[in-house]
């Protein structure tokens, strides 16, 4: 693992400095369980490494009114720990926890779950169904973008060169919302997930669903959402039948590969059986 220089920058501003300068040779750090990886393997070069630990509050988790910003250095087992975030945003604590190991979730952090781009990122599941806003610095100034937005392939995001991921901001669910991440992996949480089904809901008093998100992990190129499934749930009311029928939905506008975990046939499959589950857990919680 070589790289000339190694930064620790104390501000965003200089954070933001030195990605200006190092442009596509520098790399940000953060628990390093995707990056140092590839370093060792010399996948990836980079002339300069820039630790993002001592960049105050990027680490914090805060609850208003409107909802909650979780810091992109949040630890993925300070996240699914956090009581703060009690039933309303179980999603999250839930996606998280299910990040491979209690080892790895000690170490790997929000932001670098999202900014690998992995189609398989599990702690991305549950922003995905709390539709999370990005929130990014750079040298052009702050924007926000949609999670179901910020992923163009695998490894890929929207992050331009000079930019950083500081955090994420949730907002808060409407009253009688209930949601659920269901990972399955053949070899549990260690594993890589065949399919991951995130289900958020939302049912007015006669139980008629009023708002439905559905998302997807390890079945096409990056994380994606299932509107056809989400819009033909609005307006009905959540049984076992429809549940099913919205997993089809789901199933057919997926685009999964085959590889060492499962077949794509296989995995279409999958999606039927998680996305229903996934469905009626979400009501469960309501
Ligand atoms: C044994 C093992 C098992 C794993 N199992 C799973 C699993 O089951 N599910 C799963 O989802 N993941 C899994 N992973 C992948 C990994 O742990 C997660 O993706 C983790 O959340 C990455 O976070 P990190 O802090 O370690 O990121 P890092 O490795 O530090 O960074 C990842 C990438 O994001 C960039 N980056 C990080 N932070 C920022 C930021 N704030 N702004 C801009 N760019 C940034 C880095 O430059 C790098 O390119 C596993 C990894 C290992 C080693």
């Amino acid at each position: 693992m070589r790289f000339e220089k190694y930064f620790q920058p104390t501000s965003i501003e200089e954070c933001v400095s030195l990605l200006k300068e190092y442009g596509t040779d520098a790399k940000m750090l953060a628990g390093g369980t995707d990056l140092v990886p590839r370093l060792k393997n010399k996948v990836i070069r980079p002339k300069a490494v820039i630790g993002l630990f001592s960049i105050p509050n990027i680490d914090k988790i805060a609850l208003t009114e409107a909802g909650i910003m979780i810091g992109s250095m949040v630890q993925l087992r300070h996240l699914q720990k956090a009581e703060e975030l009690g039933d309303r945003y179980v999603v999250i604590k839930e996606a998280a926890g299910h990040v491979s190991s209690m080892q790895v979730r000690n170490i790997a952090t929000i932001g670098g779950n999202a900014c690998n781009a992995s189609p398989s990122a599990d702690a991305v599941q549950g922003l995905m169904v709390m539709d999370a806003v990005c929130k990014i610095d750079g040298v052009n100034g702050k924007r926000d973008v949609a999670i179901a937005n910020f992923f163009i392939g695998p490894g890929k995001t929207v992050l331009e060169n000079g930019e950083i991921l500081t955090g994420f901001f949730i907002p808060a669910p409407k009253p009688r919302t209930g949601t659920a991440y269901e990972k399955f992996a053949i070899r549990g949480d260690t594993d890589i997930s065949i399919v991951g089904a995130g289900c958020s809901l939302t049912l007015c008093e006669d139980g008629t669903v009023t708002d439905a998100r559905i998302s997807l992990a390890s079945v096409a190129p990056k994380p994606i959402r299932a509107t056809e499934a989400e819009n033909f749930l609005i307006g009905k009311k959540i049984t076992e039948t429809i549940a099913r029928e919205a997993g089809k939905l789901a199933a057919s506008n997926c685009k999964p590969i085959s590889d060492q975990r499962a077949s794509k046939e296989y995995r279409v499959e999958m999606v039927k059986v998680w996305v229903k589950n996934a469905i009626l857990e979400a009501k469960v919680r309501i």
